[in-house]
Protein backbone atom coordinates (compact mmCIF):
# COMPACT_ATOMS: atom_id res chain seq x y z
CA UNK A 1 0.00 0.00 0.00
CA UNK A 2 1.45 3.48 -0.58
CA UNK A 3 1.55 5.84 1.53
CA UNK A 4 -0.38 9.74 1.30
CA UNK A 5 2.41 12.16 0.57
CA UNK A 6 1.38 16.08 2.68
CA UNK A 7 3.09 19.31 3.19
CA UNK A 8 2.14 21.10 6.27
CA UNK A 9 5.06 23.65 6.10
CA UNK A 10 6.55 25.42 8.81
CA UNK A 11 6.14 29.00 8.48
CA UNK A 12 8.48 31.19 7.08
CA UNK A 13 8.36 33.44 10.85
CA UNK A 14 9.96 30.16 11.98
CA UNK A 15 12.80 29.98 9.83
CA UNK A 16 15.48 32.09 11.80
CA UNK A 17 14.72 29.44 14.51
CA UNK A 18 14.25 25.82 12.43
CA UNK A 19 15.38 26.47 9.04
CA UNK A 20 17.88 29.06 9.26
CA UNK A 21 20.17 28.82 5.98
CA UNK A 22 19.30 28.58 2.10
CA UNK A 23 20.18 25.15 0.80
CA UNK A 24 21.49 22.98 -1.92
CA UNK A 25 20.55 19.37 -1.02
CA UNK A 26 23.40 17.07 -1.55
CA UNK A 27 22.60 14.00 1.28
CA UNK A 28 19.43 13.12 2.76
CA UNK A 29 19.80 11.82 6.33
CA UNK A 30 17.87 8.88 7.77
CA UNK A 31 16.78 9.46 11.44
CA UNK A 32 14.13 7.15 13.90
CA UNK A 33 12.08 9.47 15.70
CA UNK A 34 13.02 7.21 19.24
CA UNK A 35 9.15 7.90 20.12
CA UNK A 36 5.86 6.91 19.08
CA UNK A 37 3.87 9.39 17.99
CA UNK A 38 2.60 9.45 14.47
CA UNK A 39 3.87 11.52 11.67
CA UNK A 40 0.99 14.59 12.06
CA UNK A 41 1.76 14.66 15.88
CA UNK A 42 5.94 14.92 14.94
CA UNK A 43 5.38 17.69 12.84
CA UNK A 44 2.81 19.36 14.58
CA UNK A 45 4.89 19.33 17.86
CA UNK A 46 8.15 20.52 15.94
CA UNK A 47 6.39 23.33 14.26
CA UNK A 48 4.92 24.38 17.20
CA UNK A 49 7.93 24.66 19.69
CA UNK A 50 10.82 27.23 19.93
CA UNK A 51 13.45 24.46 20.19
CA UNK A 52 16.47 24.83 17.80
CA UNK A 53 15.30 21.22 16.71
CA UNK A 54 13.94 20.18 13.27
CA UNK A 55 13.77 18.05 10.24
CA UNK A 56 12.55 18.38 6.71
CA UNK A 57 10.05 15.08 6.40
CA UNK A 58 8.05 12.34 8.84
CA UNK A 59 6.87 9.10 7.68
CA UNK A 60 4.67 6.94 9.50
CA UNK A 61 2.89 3.55 8.47
CA UNK A 62 0.11 6.17 6.48
CA UNK A 63 1.60 9.72 5.31
CA UNK A 64 4.98 11.24 4.50
CA UNK A 65 4.69 14.68 6.10
CA UNK A 66 7.08 17.27 4.64
CA UNK A 67 6.95 20.53 6.84
CA UNK A 68 10.53 22.31 5.83
CA UNK A 69 11.09 23.38 2.05
CA UNK A 70 14.51 21.47 0.76
CA UNK A 71 16.27 24.35 0.07
CA UNK A 72 16.26 25.65 3.88
CA UNK A 73 18.69 23.99 6.39
CA UNK A 74 16.91 22.24 9.31
CA UNK A 75 18.82 21.37 12.99
CA UNK A 76 18.76 17.53 12.66
CA UNK A 77 22.44 16.13 12.65
CA UNK A 78 23.28 17.56 15.78
CA UNK A 79 26.87 19.13 13.48
CA UNK A 80 26.01 22.38 14.50
CA UNK A 81 26.47 25.30 12.05
CA UNK A 82 29.07 23.30 10.18
CA UNK A 83 29.95 23.62 6.67
CA UNK A 84 28.59 23.71 3.05
CA UNK A 85 31.44 22.00 1.64
CA UNK A 86 30.77 18.45 0.42
CA UNK A 87 34.32 18.07 1.22
CA UNK A 88 33.63 19.12 5.15
CA UNK A 89 33.13 16.57 7.48
CA UNK A 90 30.24 18.72 9.51
CA UNK A 91 27.91 19.31 6.43
CA UNK A 92 24.76 17.39 7.79
CA UNK A 93 22.59 20.19 9.10
CA UNK A 94 24.10 22.05 6.10
CA UNK A 95 23.53 20.29 3.05
CA UNK A 96 21.39 17.33 3.93
CA UNK A 97 17.45 16.61 3.76
CA UNK A 98 16.42 15.21 7.25
CA UNK A 99 13.69 12.32 7.02
CA UNK A 100 12.34 11.10 9.93
CA UNK A 101 10.82 7.12 10.54
CA UNK A 102 8.37 7.56 12.92
CA UNK A 103 6.87 4.53 15.67
CA UNK A 104 10.66 3.45 16.38
CA UNK A 105 10.33 3.76 20.00
CA UNK A 106 8.13 0.51 20.22
CA UNK A 107 8.38 -1.05 16.76
CA UNK A 108 5.89 -3.43 15.20
CA UNK A 109 4.08 -3.55 12.54
CA UNK A 110 3.57 0.38 11.97
CA UNK A 111 6.80 1.06 12.27
CA UNK A 112 7.90 -1.68 10.02
CA UNK A 113 5.27 0.09 7.05
CA UNK A 114 6.79 3.74 8.00
CA UNK A 115 10.34 2.28 7.36
CA UNK A 116 8.85 0.70 3.95
CA UNK A 117 7.12 3.66 3.36
CA UNK A 118 10.87 5.62 3.89
CA UNK A 119 12.39 3.20 1.64
CA UNK A 120 9.80 4.18 -1.20
CA UNK A 121 9.97 7.72 -0.52
CA UNK A 122 13.82 8.36 -0.32
CA UNK A 123 13.76 5.99 -3.51
CA UNK A 124 11.84 8.87 -5.17
CA UNK A 125 13.69 11.40 -3.93
CA UNK A 126 17.08 9.69 -5.57
CA UNK A 127 15.86 9.59 -8.61
CA UNK A 128 13.91 13.25 -8.91
CA UNK A 129 17.28 14.33 -7.76
CA UNK A 130 19.36 12.09 -10.33
CA UNK A 131 21.46 10.54 -7.09
CA UNK A 132 23.36 7.27 -6.20
CA UNK A 133 22.33 4.99 -2.92
CA UNK A 134 25.98 7.18 -1.35
CA UNK A 135 24.01 10.14 -0.76
CA UNK A 136 21.72 8.27 1.49
CA UNK A 137 24.00 8.77 4.96
CA UNK A 138 22.44 8.07 8.64
CA UNK A 139 22.55 10.68 11.64
CA UNK A 140 25.40 8.81 12.85
CA UNK A 141 27.54 9.46 9.92
CA UNK A 142 27.16 13.21 10.74
CA UNK A 143 27.87 13.64 14.82
CA UNK A 144 27.98 9.84 16.11
CA UNK A 145 24.50 9.60 17.67
CA UNK A 146 23.30 5.94 17.24
CA UNK A 147 19.81 7.43 14.99
CA UNK A 148 18.70 5.94 13.46
CA UNK A 149 18.11 3.20 16.50
CA UNK A 150 15.93 0.71 15.67
CA UNK A 151 17.49 0.02 11.85
CA UNK A 152 21.31 0.06 13.35
CA UNK A 153 20.39 -2.36 16.96
CA UNK A 154 18.96 -4.29 14.17
CA UNK A 155 22.02 -4.39 12.30
CA UNK A 156 20.05 -3.63 8.91
CA UNK A 157 21.25 -0.52 7.78
CA UNK A 158 23.27 -1.96 4.43
CA UNK A 159 20.17 -3.88 4.07
CA UNK A 160 18.12 -0.96 4.25
CA UNK A 161 20.05 1.09 1.74
CA UNK A 162 19.88 -2.45 -0.38
CA UNK A 163 15.92 -2.06 -0.26
CA UNK A 164 16.42 1.80 -1.32
CA UNK A 165 18.12 0.91 -4.02
CA UNK A 166 15.44 -2.23 -5.50
CA UNK A 167 12.96 0.35 -4.71
CA UNK A 168 14.34 2.35 -7.67
CA UNK A 169 14.69 -0.08 -9.88
CA UNK A 170 11.70 0.64 -12.33
CA UNK A 171 8.76 -2.01 -12.60
CA UNK A 172 9.81 -3.54 -9.26
CA UNK A 173 8.56 -1.73 -6.63
CA UNK A 174 7.74 1.54 -7.47
CA UNK A 175 4.83 0.08 -8.78
CA UNK A 176 4.46 -3.23 -7.74
CA UNK A 177 0.48 -3.69 -8.96
CA UNK A 178 0.10 -2.97 -12.50
CA UNK A 179 -3.58 -3.03 -12.89
CA UNK A 180 -6.48 -3.36 -10.28
CA UNK A 181 -7.71 -6.87 -11.19
CA UNK A 182 -4.32 -7.86 -10.35
CA UNK A 183 -3.78 -10.16 -7.45
CA UNK A 184 -1.69 -8.54 -5.49
CA UNK A 185 1.78 -10.04 -4.77
CA UNK A 186 3.98 -8.48 -1.99
CA UNK A 187 7.60 -7.68 -2.81
CA UNK A 188 8.30 -8.11 1.26
CA UNK A 189 6.88 -10.06 4.53
CA UNK A 190 6.59 -6.81 6.67
CA UNK A 191 4.28 -5.25 4.15
CA UNK A 192 2.19 -8.37 3.42
CA UNK A 193 1.47 -8.68 7.33
CA UNK A 194 0.93 -5.02 7.77
CA UNK A 195 -2.03 -4.97 4.56
CA UNK A 196 -3.08 -8.22 6.73
CA UNK A 197 -3.15 -6.58 9.78
CA UNK A 198 -5.32 -3.76 8.30
CA UNK A 199 -7.94 -5.88 6.95
CA UNK A 200 -8.16 -8.08 9.69
CA UNK A 201 -8.75 -4.84 12.13
CA UNK A 202 -11.51 -3.60 9.92
CA UNK A 203 -13.25 -7.08 9.80
CA UNK A 204 -13.02 -6.47 13.85
CA UNK A 205 -14.49 -3.60 14.17
CA UNK A 206 -16.86 -4.28 11.99
CA UNK A 207 -16.57 -2.15 9.27
CA UNK A 208 -16.30 -5.10 6.56
CA UNK A 209 -17.11 -8.30 5.74
CA UNK A 210 -14.85 -11.39 6.72
CA UNK A 211 -14.98 -12.97 3.57
CA UNK A 212 -11.97 -9.76 2.90
CA UNK A 213 -9.85 -11.38 4.90
CA UNK A 214 -10.59 -15.06 3.77
CA UNK A 215 -10.07 -13.58 0.18
CA UNK A 216 -6.20 -12.19 1.35
CA UNK A 217 -6.08 -15.84 3.03
CA UNK A 218 -6.49 -17.58 -0.31
CA UNK A 219 -4.40 -15.19 -2.44
CA UNK A 220 -7.06 -14.07 -4.16
CA UNK A 221 -7.54 -10.90 -3.38
CA UNK A 222 -6.63 -8.30 -6.44
CA UNK A 223 -4.83 -4.43 -5.74
CA UNK A 224 -8.75 -3.20 -7.01
CA UNK A 225 -10.31 -5.37 -4.45
CA UNK A 226 -8.03 -3.63 -1.67
CA UNK A 227 -8.55 -0.03 -3.41
CA UNK A 228 -12.70 -0.72 -2.80
CA UNK A 229 -11.71 -1.70 0.90
CA UNK A 230 -9.78 1.43 2.17
CA UNK A 231 -12.55 3.61 0.50
CA UNK A 232 -15.18 1.63 2.58
CA UNK A 233 -12.92 1.63 5.75
CA UNK A 234 -12.94 5.38 5.35
CA UNK A 235 -15.93 6.09 5.13
CA UNK A 236 -17.10 3.85 8.38
CA UNK A 237 -14.24 4.66 10.62
CA UNK A 238 -15.41 6.93 13.56
ZN1 LIG B 1 18.62 11.36 14.26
Amino acid sequence: MAYTFKQNFLPASKYSIKAPYTMVPKFITVHNTANDASAANEISYMVNNNNQVSYHVAVDDREVIQSIPFNRSAWHCGDGGGSTDPNAHKKGNRISIGVEICYSKSGGVRYGVAEENAVQYIAKLLKQYGWGIERVKKHQDWNGKYCPHRILSEDRWNRFLKRIEEAMKPNETENPIEKDDDIMKFTNETLKAAVRDYIKQAVDKKLIDKSHLEKFDAGTLTSGDLKGLEIIIAQRIK
